[in-house]
């Protein structure tokens, strides 16, 4: 007997979330969609529920409660409200998939890990934020984390046995964005709207503009730390135009493992849904002899300053991943806002990176107001940029 997999997906209305339902919702014996959530969007979190049979759809926001329970009115879906909602329903699953994006997502999944649930983490920016006391967490509650971006899925992949012991060095590829080729003046002009045309992948605004800073890679380079436990100077970054090989794992002997596969987030979220297992799936394969040939080169961390705020920010450790991706979330919605330019999100993270000290918060609470405190900086010199 097929026993299926109870499912919660934390921002099952974005891209991560439709992806991830694509999956499941095409083998409904293996998964069943217990929860569903989303910040606002509240037909589609509703349309979402009445579709799956979720029982449980959670909107963040309180003040839409009651139009989702409009939304939901006839179906068996309850309709809730706020963080607690969220953290409630991350507690209640075999697996859930943490696609919120932003440090939003941050105490839903420490409840699921607290609980000891399985987590497939997509939200990045919650473990470069919060990344001891997550993994602290999820140690002691005996809960997996699952690596649901490319790269570190790639490397969870590589390693086999989940263990670093004779690893040399990760290798995490980067497409180098839509502005792999130019000059700071030429990209200092660019608009949102050429910022999120990412060449390969198809993604939420906030994670496109992240890929054309390469701010994404930045963020991944520390995600990568707190996932495996290996130190800055273990973590390469190679940038690999055409996103065929996802990332790569070098062991002491020599040997390079790469995982490689389309450029479709169904791969490794698949690979997380199914996992100890595979599942099938109906994804395109990839065909070498059309893609021919694989390019590599070494990132420029002068025309793109994120790849060297995140280094210096893993290797000045305490909280200052914490700020700087708080600053960057602001700047990024600024930018998606038209208020600042392209050039500014990383010199507003830059600047609220010096403004500072990097003590190591102790709890959620302390790093949540290490966070709105950089949130208020990065805030402030936005005001005074777009002046
Ligand atoms: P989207 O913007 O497409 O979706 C974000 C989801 O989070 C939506 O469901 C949104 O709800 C919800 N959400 C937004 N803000 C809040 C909030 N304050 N509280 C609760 N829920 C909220 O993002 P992506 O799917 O692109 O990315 C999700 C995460 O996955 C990010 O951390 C990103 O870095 C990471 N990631 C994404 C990849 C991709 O291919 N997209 C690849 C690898 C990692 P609503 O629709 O109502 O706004």
């Amino acid at each position: 007997m097929v026993v299926s997999k109870r499912i919660a997906i934390l921002g099952a209305t974005g891209s991560v979330g439709s992806s991830t339902l694509d999956l499941v919702e095409a083998d409904r014996d293996a998964f069943h969609v217990v929860a569903v959530t989303a910040a606002s969007n509240v037909d589609k979190l509703a349309q979402i529920a009445r579709r799956t049979g979720a029982k449980r759809a959670v909107i963040a926001d309180p003040a839409l409660k009651a139009a989702l329970e409009t939304a939901l009115e006839g179906s068996d879906c309850s309709a809730e409200a706020g963080e607690a909602a969220l953290c409630d329903v991350a507690r209640d699953a075999d697996l859930v998939m943490g696609a919120i994006v932003g440090t939003a997502g941050l105490r839903p999944v420490m409840a699921a890990l607290e609980a000891g649930v399985t987590v497939g983490l997509a939200n990045k920016e919650s473990l470069v934020s919060a990344g001891e006391l997550m993994m602290g967490a999820a140690k002691r509650a005996g809960a997996t984390i699952l690596p649901v971006d490319s790269e570190h899925n790639a490397i969870f992949q590589c390693l086999g046995d989940g263990h670093c012991d004779h690893v040399e060095r990760l290798i995490l590829t980067a497409s180098g964005g839509p502005f792999r080729t130019l000059s700071a003046a030429e990209m200092a002009v660019k608009t949102p709207a050429q910022a999120v045309a990412h060449p390969n992948w198809s993604m939420g605004a906030k994670i496109s503009v992240d890929s054309a800073t390469m701010m994404n890679k930045g963020l991944e380079l520390i995600e990568a730390h707190h996932l495996f436990g290996l130190p800055s100077q273990q973590i390469d970054i190679v940038v690999h135009p055409q996103s065929v090989v996802h990332s790569c794992v070098e062991y002491k002997d020599g040997s390079i493992l790469a995982q490689m596969g389309p450029s479709d987030m169904r791969v490794p979220i698949a690979h997380c849904l199914a996992w100890p297992g595979r599942m099938e799936t109906r994804i395109e394969r990839l065909d070498l002899p059309t893609i021919a040939r694989l390019d590599f080169e070494a990132p420029d961390p002068v025309r793109f300053p994120a790849l060297r705020l995140a280094r210096e920010a893993l290797e000045a450790g305490g909280s200052a991943a914490a700020r700087m991706n708080a600053a960057n979330e602001v700047a990024v919605a600024a930018f998606l806002d038209h208020r600042i330019g392209f050039a500014d999100i990383a010199a507003t993270v830059e600047a609220v990176m010096a403004d500072g000290d990097n003590a190591l918060p102790g709890s959620i609470e302390e790093l949540l107001e290490v966070d709105a405190r950089a949130r208020a900086l990065a805030a402030e010199r936005v005001g005074r940029v777009a002046a």
